[in-house]
């Protein structure tokens, strides 16, 4: 036991933990901080966990959503634009415009009539800003615009056309309407299909910036579409002049590239966190990006954490607070108690410490105090060797017939005294009482307060009966918390007068045992000489079973012995009694 202890001791003492009050402390920051945090950090996985899938499922969603719609809006354009260029005005005036400069009178029309028909249709559709007509070697022949602008298209478009294929351009930054624009072009055939040249459309992002901002995304939430490079082209939340130098960074692209579909935590072209999601748009180099702000997405995250700081700092003020108090009711006496050590073994015996708490340190204050109350009194006696002779004999004499707890009369005192008592009393045919007085159920208050103060009661109670006899009388501790009275010269009525006055006295008695204070009740048993008996023995027997009869009918009260049969005669020695027998 003794090596765990040291042990346990020496492991502590490498946390320089060897105060009590370190103890304490250490315990309840521990106490409270180990299972406080280790919940929060498994709700904030679990939670981490959750939000993240519920923001990958929103932002796919989202995402998917837009990519098909931008999709459908690209086919629907190419449609278009092969009808636009299978309308009868845009071949026949471009044929006739063609022919006409081999035979320049008959065509003199067909100019004016093809941009009034592409100035006519540009009007009417959202979805471009401009339509050309281009001829066969790619010169620009009409324009639904005052002033055509730049044929942004692929270096090898016109073969492409010519093959029959619809051709799409890069997105290109168009200063004049300082936006992004993108070009398509799609065959011109004559009626006998003869290729004539190329319908190229200019779009207009109108109606896929209105669809990506009809998408339902949070608060920060942003769709945008992005060219390859990073660029951003259409974007749910910005205008387009705004957009012009609005790039993702080129290793972000490549991450949302790499994980398509699947959410990303990164730095939007702002540099704020964001957790997004890419998705391409099938048949063409542009891509969706839907995302939305960490901050909004980890929302319930932030609170959690304010929560979880709220709660552990106030779990850690109200521990603290109790670990405190344990301190004050722990460490305060004990502090006391090695002050108090200090001073006694400096010399110092005049020493008595306040018991404020109950417990074992409470006990233990009590216990130095008793302590230091007996060195107190072995240097008296110390100091009483250095009397002389006869004062050392006097005081010899005392200590031998009294008791050491209650300095009342020892037992064995009293029983001697008792004897010369009977014989005197014989000689003298003079009358004596005892009485026997046992304290109601002492072992409760030894239970409940303790021995020592069990100990403080007797005192109380002795020094209460060595006030209340005369002179003439004895007063001697019998045995444990029981006592017993000689009353020279008096007869039955008399001492049992003398037990009541007693028994009501000590009834009234408090005693104080720490902050409560206790009170007890005495049974007593009277005898006397020579009623009850002409022998110690008998007359103490006769009080014993008295004192047994009070017991017995509910504590608390006087009971006189029964006479015995036959009385006793004055003057008959119990001696020779015994001899005529
Ligand atoms: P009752 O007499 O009413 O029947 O009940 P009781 O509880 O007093 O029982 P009893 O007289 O049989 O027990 C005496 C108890 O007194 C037992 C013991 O613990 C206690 N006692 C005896 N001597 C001392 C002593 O010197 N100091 C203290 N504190 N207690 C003592
Ligand atoms: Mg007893
Ligand atoms: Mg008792």
């Amino acid at each position: 036991m003794a090596s765990w202890e040291k042990t346990a001791s020496s492991f502590l003492h490498l946390f320089r933990l060897d105060k009590v009050k370190h103890k304490i402390l250490v315990f309840a920051l521990l106490a409270t901080l180990i299972p406080s945090l280790t919940l929060a950090w498994l709700s904030y996985v679990h939670n981490e966990r959750s939000l993240t899938e519920k923001t990958t499922e929103e932002l796919r969603n989202v995402s998917s959503h837009a990519s098909r719609e931008i999709d459908l809006w690209l086919k629907e354009r190419f449609y278009d634009a092969r009808i636009f260029s299978n309308s009868y005005e845009v071949s026949e005036n471009l044929d006739m415009i063609l022919r006409g400069r081999r035979a320049p009178t008959r065509g003199v029309q067909a100019p004016r009539r093809l941009k009034d028909y592409l100035s006519s249709v540009q009007e009417k559709f959202i979805d471009y800003e401009e339509l050309l007509v281009l001829g066969p070697n790619g010169r620009v022949i009409a324009s639904s615009a005052d002033s055509a602008g730049p044929v942004n298209l692929p270096p090898d478009w016109l073969s492409q056309v010519e093959g029959d294929e619809q051709v799409v351009g890069q997105v290109y930054w168009d200063e004049s309407t300082r936006r992004a624009a993108r070009l398509i072009a799609v065959p011109i055939k004559a009626a006998d299909g003869r290729f004539l040249g190329a319908l190229t459309a200019k779009l207009s992002f109108f109606t896929i910036k209105e669809t990506l901002r009809n998408l339902p995304l949070g608060e920060t939430g942003h769709v945008y579409l992005i060219t390859p490079e990073g660029r951003l082209v259409v974007s749910s939340r910005i205008g387009s002049p705004a957009l012009t130098d609005l790039r993702l960074a080129a290793h972000t692209v490549q991450a949302l590239l790499a994980r398509e579909a699947s959410s990303l935590g990164y730095a939007d072209y702002q540099g704020t966190g964001v957790v997004g999601i890419l998705q391409r748009v099938p048949q063409s180099d542009w891509a969706v990006v839907a995302e939305i702000g960490r901050d909004e997405a980890y929302a319930q995250i932030v609170r959690l954490r304010n929560q979880t700081a709220l709660m552990v700092s106030g779990l850690l003020v109200s521990i603290g607070l109790i670990a405190y108090l344990l301190g004050l009711t722990i460490v305060r006496p004990l502090n006391r108690l090695t002050a108090g050590a200090k001073k006694v073994a400096d010399g110092d015996l005049d020493v008595d410490l306040p018991v404020v708490t109950r417990g074992e340190v409470g006990y233990m204050t009590r216990v130095f105090n008793r302590m230091v109350a007996r060195l107190r009194r072995s240097r008296e006696q110390l100091a009483a060797a250095n009397l002389s002779l006869s004062e050392k004999n006097e005081e010899l004499a005392r200590l031998s017939v009294t008791d050491a707890l209650t300095g009342l009369y020892n037992r064995r005192y009293l029983t001697e005294t008792l004897a010369n008592e009977v014989a005197r009393a014989q000689r003298h045919e003079h009358a004596f009482a005892v009485l026997m007085i046992d304290i109601d159920h002492f072992k409760k208050v030894n239970d409940r307060y303790g021995h020592l103060m069990g100990d403080d009661v007797l005192i109380g109670i002795a020094s209460s009966l060595a006030r209340s006899v005369r002179e003439v009388d004895y007063a001697a501790r019998y045995g444990g918390e029981e006592f017993l009275l000689l009353l020279p010269e008096t007869g039955l009525d008399g001492a049992v007068k003398t037990a009541e006055r007693i028994r009501v006295q000590l009834a009234g008695e408090k005693y104080a045992a720490g902050k409560d204070k206790v009170t007890v009740t005495v049974s007593v048993g009277v005898a006397g000489y020579p009623s009850h008996g002409d022998t110690p023995e008998s007359i103490i027997a006769s009080a014993d079973a008295a004192l047994y009869q009070a017991k017995r009918r509910g504590r608390n009260r006087v009971v006189r012995a029964r006479q015995v049969r036959r009385k006793a005669t004055f003057g008959t020695p119990a001696s020779k009694r015994r001899k005529q027998a």
